[in-house]
């Protein structure tokens, strides 16, 4: 079986940019794309902060670029999900990937750029009613709620941006913050203070998504005064974060606590030789598509550097 240079596990900001720079370094790369191709950012609306774009570009548009510029240089991309690795510990060795359970890739070098995934709150309510009235994706589904009234949880940036677009469609939206202060940037929060339908209410907790066979109401805990209250609402949005999607990995490649993989100082490098990790999957910390991009370069960059010197 052949055994390729590089193989790419992921199909963001990272993914794609590790393959633009490990294709036109003739590594002739191969891009898994994963379960959500174009990564995180599919599900984004106005990309305002990522340079080169003046007037700004929806997410979707801009990894359509991505992918076309990875796909310019000879990156082979892949519409699958990496569901196994056998990752060797010797070095010049082959790396093993196993894509949908069937077929195999053997590669030197793998970058991994899996991103990570929206968070729940685990209540069994709100899994009851998944795909019918809670969410976590506004951009996706805040069409389906058109004139309704919604509620959103979460501070962050994210919890911003999906409440002020959900504003723009939506009769009302409700934004549950758990503590007394949002994590959001202070642009973001004046966004959602300046919004007319949007009602910020600090220090609440969700109870239960209620409804018969699509959501209806959401009861909610105002932590602060004690008091149980019904919020009359036919979506339940989640902005509360993100889980690095690194599951295939445990036992292999060193992680931290939540599952975020540890790269050494100033590199992409994993604790196995050969294994570079970029964007989300190894970033806790600032998670933008321009780190995640710079990430990837690195890895590649690694990767090229990690070849060169086996030979
Ligand atoms: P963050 O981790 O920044 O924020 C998560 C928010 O969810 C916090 O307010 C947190 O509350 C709250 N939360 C967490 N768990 C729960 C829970 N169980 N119940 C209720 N609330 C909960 O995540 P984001 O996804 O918002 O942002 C991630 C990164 O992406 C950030 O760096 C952000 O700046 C960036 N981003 C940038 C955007 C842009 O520039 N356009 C858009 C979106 C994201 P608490 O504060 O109490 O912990």
């Amino acid at each position: 079986m052949k055994i390729i240079e590089c193989a790419i596990i992921g199909s963001g900001p990272a993914g794609y940019t590790a393959a633009i720079y490990a294709s036109r370094a003739n590594l002739n790369p191969v891009l898994i794309q994963g379960i959500q191709p174009g990564g995180q950012l599919t599900t984004t609306n106005d990309v305002e902060n990522y340079p080169g774009y003046p007037s700004g570009v929806t997410g979707p548009k801009m990894m359509e670029d991505f992918q076309k510029q990875a796909e310019r240089f000879g990156t082979k991309v892949i519409f699958g999900t990496v569901t196994k690795v056998e990752l060797t510990q010797k070095k010049g060795g082959v790396h093993k990937l196993i894509v949908d359970n069937k077929e195999e890739i053997l590669a030197k070098t793998v970058i991994i750029s899996t991103g990570a995934s929206a968070k729940y709150l685990g209540l069994p309510s709100e899994q009851k009613f998944m795909g019918s009235g809670v969410s976590a994706c506004a951009v996706c589904d805040g069409f389906f709620f058109k004139n309704q009234d919604v509620v959103v949880v979460g501070g962050g940036d994210s919890a911003a941006e999906e409440a002020t677009y959900l504003a723009n469609l939506c009769n009302k939206v409700y934004l549950l913050v758990r503590s007394d202060k949002m994590r959001a940037s202070k642009i973001m929060q004046k966004r959602v203070f300046d919004t007319k339908n949007l009602e910020l209410l600090f220090n609440h907790e969700t109870v239960e998504v209620m409804g018969d066979n699509t959501v209806n109401q959401i009861k909610v805990k105002d932590t602060k005064l004690n008091e149980l209250k019904i919020i009359k609402a036919t979506g339940f949005f989640l902005a509360i974060g993100h889980n690095p999607n690194t599951e295939i990995f445990k036992n292999q490649l060193d992680m931290d606590e939540v599952g975020y993989l540890i790269t050494k100082p100033d590199s992409s490098l994993t604790n196995l030789p050969g294994v570079f990790a970029s964007g989300d999957a190894q970033d806790s910390i600032y998670r933008q598509a321009i780190t995640a991009a710079g990430s990837g370069c690195m890895a590649a960059l690694d990767a090229e550097r990690y070849l060169a010197g086996l030979h």
